[in-house]
């Protein structure tokens, strides 16, 4: 390590130097800041730290960080992955009444927020409660957890751009209005790459967020890799005040911070990939099960935790009108007809709807537009709209209702050999 005359000061809340070794912002009292620096597996603090001709300084608070946010005073051990994954679902049992998956999945979500700048899609949590109180409870409690809380009662997107370097905070979301807005930004903003035009320059920051449910009638559109905690307590759970939460941050932030500066690399080149889960809900399993790099167990238990939403995802899917008009589809490839028209196809799809009560039928135009949908092209002969079922149009069939997981393949049906195929090759 060499000094200059010339050094060019960089003010950061986070760094990871090339030789490995990680600079963090910790708070050393009320309102002034330190570095920590994790070299070789053990932690020191200094004022400021000098890499070639670059000068590394603590941001200080009040400058370009907000006062509000939580930092840890230094590090402390954790003992174990399992143990400290234990000791915070405890607490949101205890001290919210949380029920235990619930409990669980909100852990889940804070150690994510510990390495949101690591993978895509970044953390985010929608809270839902019977009672408005309680959920406030609980998500100042969360916001105790979380890597650099910002309790933000009004969230303008736009006013948190010009944090800091390395900054990858947790904003914890209180203010009910325009829900809608806010979830299609949380939405938008969840990959790295995004960018936003602002004031001629680009920004593209990873962070965590975690908002409240206002609206119920947008349920259906939270996203699947949104993680969903249901904070009613099911025990009459104590009052909460700023001392008890202070002192709860106090213990865990140091834990959690160690954990981090443990285990960045290797969550940040982690590939956890739980077999049993597709689509939204594997990404964000993915994303939850790889902050356990050590431990096989929680992330089983991430799996665990999301499958009842995977299959509901399933079903919901299974019902849509395009996976009824693939069935109708497959078992016109399994008569073996050479050809399928429209209205043929309309009556086995609504032959499957009759059969399952859904209680609603589909129009032979809507089919059409369903079949377009799939490119399968039409051409009009004496039966109407038709087209012919070759080889190629019949695997395509099989592929998009694989894809799509109709209940087709799940019934007792006598496989083709396309069907042979696709059951050997994994999703
Ligand atoms: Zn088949």
């Amino acid at each position: 390590m060499t000094t200059s005359r010339i050094s060019v000061s960089s003010p950061i809340v986070s760094a990871v130097l090339p030789d490995g070794d990680q600079l963090e912002l910790i708070r050393s009292d009320k309102n002034s800041t330190l570095l920590l620096r994790w070299s070789g597996g053990r932690a020191s603090t200094c004022r400021e730290f000098q890499l070639g001709r670059r000068r590394f300084t603590p941001v200080k608070i009040g400058d370009a960080l907000p006062s509000e946010i939580r930092l840890a005073t230094g590090v402390s051990d954790y003992k174990s992955a399992a143990k400290l994954f234990n000791s915070i679902a405890g607490v949101f049992q205890s001290m919210c009444g949380l029920e235990r998956n619930n409990a669980e999945m909100a852990t889940c979500f804070a150690f994510a927020t510990h390495f949101a700048e690591c993978r895509d899609p970044a953390p985010r949590a929608i809270l839902t409660g019977t009672d408005t109180w309680d959920v406030l409870q609980f998500l100042s409690l969360l916001g105790c957890f979380c890597r650099h809380a910002i309790p933000a009662a009004l969230f303008e997107p736009a006013g948190h751009w010009n944090l800091p370097a390395g900054c990858s905070p947790t904003f914890v979301i209180s203010g009910p209005i325009r829900f809608s807005a806010r979830l299609r930004f949380l939405d938008a903003t969840q990959c790295h790459g995004f960018g936003m035009a602002r004031s001629g320059r680009i920004v593209n920051r990873p962070f965590s967020a975690v908002i409240l449910e206002s609206d119920r009638e947008l349920d259906c559109a939270v996203p699947n890799t949104f993680c969903r905690i249901n904070a009613t307590p099911q025990i009459r759970p104590p009052l909460l005040d700023t001392k008890a939460l202070g002192k709860i941050a106090g213990d865990f932030q140091p834990q959690l911070l160690m954990y981090r500066l443990k285990n960045r690399s290797r969550v940040a080149s982690a590939t956890f990939d739980p077999g049993s889960l597709s689509g939204a809900t594997r990404a964000l399993a993915s994303v939850l099960g790889s902050c356990f790099p050590d431990s096989a167990e929680l992330q089983m238990r991430v799996v665990r935790l999301l499958e009842p939403r995977d299959e509901e995802r399933r079903l919901d899917h299974a019902r849509c009108e395009s996976a009824v008009v693939l069935e109708a589809l497959l078992i016109a490839c399994h008569e073996g007809r050479a050809s399928a028209h429209v209205g043929g196809i309309a009556e086995l799809a609504n032959g499957i709807l009759d059969l399952r009560g859904d209680g609603y039928s589909l129009k032979a135009r809507r089919v059409g537009s369903i079949l377009r949908s799939f490119s399968l092209a039409q051409r009009r002969d004496s039966r109407g709209y038709g087209f012919l079922l070759s080889t190629e149009c019949k695997q395509r069939i099989h592929q998009l209702a694989r894809s799509l997981d109709v209940p087709f393949f799940r019934g007792q049906i006598d496989k083709c050999d396309m069907c042979k195929k696709l059951s050997a090759d994994p999703l």
